[in-house]
């Protein structure tokens, strides 16, 4: 038998949550026509709701025992929630997904279909269009990925979701990742594997309201870039060598100028000095920093490297396939 946990991170979800475990149950008792060798858990986190979330999910537990929670001590925000649901899960393969319904159930079939013999480690979503988002919203988070990609190693794909249907291995891979401020994108992104995208068009919520506000999506992506890059520090080690020049530059020309005008010289040679100072102190925090990014990114504690195939587990899907 293969378990299928399904993870769902939960904050204020009483109006939903009803709707989706219908949604589910509905999936994945098709799936187990399909493929009797599987099981499915449902695994939910309360982070710290307000509401009935709580009660609802043990309203669900009492009729259904494939459901099991997990319920945060207050609301440490989603990213926590969904680290809680994957370290706790037990499935051999895991799907995370939001309570809201954006994230259709009816992918599941199809995502099973790729990972389910080892072809791939992951299948996740990937959004083509942004309807029913804000243009403000769009262009900002569009600008985000664009900068992101240019700044940082990790490719992040544009319209990647926290949508995913995930082998154990590579779960294991995403909890190895151990560091307390998470940026899951960037997070499934690094540790690699096999990954199949599939389009789809965005979904709005049946009930409820996004927690997000705009200024949250904000901290959010500054802690995406904080997270997989230091460029921001390089930044200013590039902008003090710009200012040094221009410093000498302006020197230059307030020595000389100081020949033929000596007010407009000697107003030159002092913004020159006043702008050499600056771009020096520039300069050394710029330095600094550089090091402090380093021990940033080394307390981080991150794995040297994940392994994916091995001949072991080659073997093993040979022999399975060939049992068939
Ligand atoms: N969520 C959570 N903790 C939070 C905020 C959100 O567990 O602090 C959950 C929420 O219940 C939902 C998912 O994360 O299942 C996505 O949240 P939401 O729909 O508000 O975000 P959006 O879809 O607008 O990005
Ligand atoms: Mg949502």
């Amino acid at each position: 038998m293969k378990l299928i946990s399904v993870v769902v991170p939960c904050y204020n979800e009483e109006e939903v949550l009803p709707m989706f475990y219908d949604e589910i149950i509905k999936v994945s008792d098709a799936m187990k026509q399909e493929h009797p060798d599987i099981d499915f858990e449902f695994f939910f986190i309360n982070d710290g709701s307000k509401d009935r979330t709580l009660e609802i999910f043990r309203e669900l537990a009492d009729k259904d025992e494939r459901v099991r929670y997990i319920s945060l001590s207050r609301n440490f925000g989603k990213e926590s929630a969904m680290y809680a649901g994957l370290k706790n899960s037990k499935g051999d393969f895991v799907v995370v997904m939001d309570a809201d319904l954006q994230h259709p159930p009816a992918f599941l079939p199809q995502m099973y279909n790729y990972v389910k013999d080892g072809e791939f480690d992951c299948a996740t979503t990937r959004r083509v269009s942004r309807k029913g988002e804000s243009k403000i919203r769009s262009f900002f988070a569009r600008l985000f990925y664009k900068i992101m990609n240019k700044i940082s190693q990790t490719e992040i794909v544009d319209g990647a979701q926290d949508f995913r249907f995930m082998s154990r291995q590579m779960v294991d891979a995403v909890l190895d990742m151990s560091e307390y401020n998470r940026f899951s994108k960037g997070i499934f992104s690094w540790v690699g594997f096999r990954v199949q995208y599939m389009p789809y068009e965005n979904v709005e919520r049946p009930a409820g309201t996004t927690s997000w506000s705009f200024w949250g999506l904000f901290k959010y992506s500054l802690e995406g870039i904080m997270a997989f890059s230091t460029a921001p520090l390089a930044i200013s080690i590039f902008m003090s060598i710009l200012g040094a020049l221009l410093s000498v530059l302006l020197i230059a020309a307030g020595i000389i100028g100081s020949i033929f005008l000596p007010d407009l010289g000697t107003a030159l040679l002092i913004i020159g000095a006043v702008l050499l100072v600056g771009a020096v102190q520039l300069m050394c925090t710029g330095i600094l920093g550089m090091y402090l990014g380093k021990t940033y990114m080394e307390v981080k504690k991150r794995p040297i490297y994940l392994a994916g195939e091995t001949d072991e587990t080659y073997r093993g899907r040979k022999k399975k396939n060939a049992g068939k």
